[in-house]
């Protein structure tokens, strides 16, 4: 852990949306922290409610419950959940978010300086169109590997992997302290993905950012978080530094995901691959009981009719299963 500075303290973070017929349970009861400087995972399959919650945290969608205390760059903790818009205008400067989709994301009509200084004359930082704005904006473009002769060029004259360079340069050129990066390397293939995810670990590094760092694939994860988080229909089910999820993973659901990575394991075997049951059920009608009963290979009747709460198993893990201890060596429960 590089830093035991909380600079986001999220508790019983709720998000429902109505649907016809009924309620969707995007994200049910998240309570986590996030450290100033840290880059915390979140792994999960689509339809987990991740994006929800980068998307619920950064306030783009409005929570049903919960809080999120965030301690801002002027020192001062504000629950992000109770700002109304006009409170929040000034802080979106810090709380920056990049998206999945570079193709969508940016306005086709706008050039690629326009695009990426933005931001420097809405938040007041710089005024539009002057030589300083300007030089600032090629700045942060060339710290993100676009050269200043693309200025004045428009998105679909590039490739994906220079779109989220665009992207990246647009969140960061106001100078964030926190950004939401929602599968921002899914769409990119495996040479520029790997160009991305050091970029973006340089510009953490360099720059003190913090991450929440979204995807389903949790190799990519691995690769920059100090923590993880998993997530399952909405809920938190396990949390821990990385290293300890990898080498000893406390759910059942975790372990699945782990096995659908080649390679072996921290004692040198090679992993037998877990296949789980059925899909993710909807979460417009999750289950009772542990949500992950439907498909989880260690399941008993009692999981069928408690939720096992998300509590610590070792130093800074938590696990939501009833049977936590026996997950890492698959023993079945009795
Ligand atoms: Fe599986 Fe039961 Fe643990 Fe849920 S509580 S993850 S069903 S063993």
């Amino acid at each position: 852990m590089k830093n035991t500075s909380e600079l986001l303290s999220v508790k019983g973070l709720t998000k429902h949306f109505p649907i016809k017929g009924g309620v969707l349970h995007a994200n049910e009861d998240v309570s986590l922290t996030v450290f100033e400087g840290e880059t915390l995972g979140l792994v999960g399959e689509s339809g987990s409610g991740k994006s929800t919650f980068g998307r619920t945290l950064l306030q783009l969608y409005r929570p049903t419950a919960g809080s999120a205390l965030y301690r801002t760059a002027g020192g001062e903790t504000v629950d992000l959940c109770r700002l109304r818009d006009a409170e929040l205008r000034p802080l979106r400067r810090e709380l920056q978010m990049i998206f999945q989709d570079p193709y969508s994301s940016l306005n086709a009509r706008m050039t690629v300086g326009e695009i990426v200084g933005e931001g420097l004359y809405t938040h007041g930082m710089f005024r539009r169109g002057t030589p300083a704005w300007r030089d600032e904006t090629v700045r942060v473009m060339e710290r993100c590997g676009l050269q200043a002769h693309m200025f004045g060029r428009y998105p679909h004259q590039f490739s994906g992997g220079q779109r989220q360079r665009i992207g990246i340069a647009r969140a960061l050129a106001v100078r964030p302290r926190f950004v939401v990066c929602d599968e921002c390397v899914s769409a990119l293939d495996v040479s520029i993905r790997a160009q991305i995810l050091n970029l973006l670990t340089d510009l953490r590094d360099s720059d003190g950012l913090t991450y929440l760092f979204i995807s389903h694939d949790l190799s990519v994860v691995r690769y920059l978080s100090d923590r993880i988080g998993v997530m399952y229909l909405g809920r938190i089910v396990e949390l821990g530094e990385s290293e300890a999820i990898f080498a000893s993973p406390k759910h059942p659901y975790t372990a699945a995901l782990l096995s659908a990575i080649p390679g072996v394991d921290a004692s040198g075997r090679r992993r037998e691959p877990i296949i789980l049951k059925g899909n993710i059920p909807s979460p417009a009608n999750p289950p009772k009981g542990c949500p992950f009963h439907t498909r989880c290979y260690m399941a008993r009747e009692v999981c069928r009719q408690k939720r096992p709460p998300l509590e610590t198993v070792a130093e800074g893990h938590l696990s939501a299963c009833h049977f936590a201890d026996k997950v890492e060596k698959r023993e079945k429960p009795h």
